[in-house]
């Protein structure tokens, strides 16, 4: 064999080793596993944006578990993307499109890390006001076993896993999650991307927390970071810095029309997302819902009982 043949033989095998691993998988329900590089991949349609670290010797590092009734579809995209099961499962916080599938990775064998607010909330019933609905706690299988208040490391194969509590913002109990050798952070719901997000008041949430907590992120990550947002597309910071500046320039609005005593409805005529609603309203919340979303929360703050109405649907 000349070097011109062994040459083509090694791009041969080279192509197709990258061809598989760089292959997207799909599943039956609409979940599929898209990888971003050769160790790493984000799992999409099953209700949240996961995250999926493979390592020869350490399984799988999950990051969130999708809706319980996407966990079949979950469970067959990874076990076509690695022959290891879920090692290690985190959880971004507790709602239930992040932790549904946690019961069954847990009794899976999966050690399951989480902010102590999260398994707080995970182990007690829930009473959600917008919309309005009840979550009842998980098993005891699916409820994290390993919890920290400020941050934690773990090795997981080639890299450095961190993850860090920031204060109060869609829930008490958000993290963020910082794949440090791939520069790969996954921020929970702290950023939807090109959607309106939730924010969820009655678990300590705010629209002040979202701007403070994505600013911060701002600070941590640089142009080549590939961001995986709770919902929406993966994104790189230059569209984290158009959510953080969105959210400041409604919030600036919606505050300045409730000091004038503006009731919701006048607050929704006057639009205040009008130039945000093409890109930005179109996936999950309406710029009006969005709006309603903000009054009802930020009265809430001051004693307020608004009812809360929305198509979204959390579970
Ligand atoms: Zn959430």
């Amino acid at each position: 064999m000349n070097r011109r043949q062994v040459f083509g033989q090694f791009i041969g095998i080279a192509t197709g080793v990258v061809a598989l691993r760089r292959s997207t998988i799909y599943g039956q329900t609409g979940v599929r596993l898209t990888p971003l590089n050769d160790d790493l991949a984000v799992v999409t349609g099953a209700g949240a944006n996961l995250l999926v670290h493979r390592a020869n010797d350490d399984g799988l590092l999950l990051i969130d578990s999708g809706l319980a009734r996407e966990n079949d579809g979950v469970h067959f995209v990874l076990k076509n993307y690695s022959t290891a099961p879920v090692g290690v499962l985190i959880n971004t916080h507790w709602h239930p499109r992040h932790t549904g599938g946690n019961a069954n990775f847990g009794s899976g064998g999966a050690e399951i890390i989480a902010h102590i607010n999260c398994l707080k909330r995970l182990s007690t019933t829930q009473q959600l006001t917008f919309p309005d609905r009840i979550v009842e706690p998980l098993p005891p299988e699916g409820l994290p076993k390993r919890t920290f208040v400020d941050r934690g490391e773990l090795r997981h194969g080639n890299d450095v896993v961190r993850y860090m509590h920031l204060p109060p913002a869609h829930t008490d109990g958000d993290i963020v999650v910082r794949l440090a050798n791939a520069n790969v952070y996954h921020c929970g719901d702290l950023f939807w991307n090109r959607l309106y997000p939730y924010i969820d008041y009655g678990s300590g949430g705010s629209i002040e927390g979202m701007i403070a907590n994505a600013a911060r992120i701002l600070g941590e990550v640089d142009a080549r970071t590939s961001l995986i947002p709770g919902h929406g597309t993966v994104a790189i910071k230059a569209e984290l810095q158009a959510f953080h500046d969105m959210l400041a320039d409604v919030n600036e609005k919606v505050d300045a029309l409730l000091q004038q005593g503006k009731p919701l409805g006048r607050i929704q005529a006057s639009r205040p997302t009008a130039r945000y609603d093409e890109v930005w309203g179109d996936g999950r919340f309406s710029g009006s819902e969005f709006v309603q979303m903000l009054y009802s929360g930020k009265r809430r703050q001051v004693g307020g009982k608004e009812p809360l109405k929305t198509s979204w649907q959390i579970l």
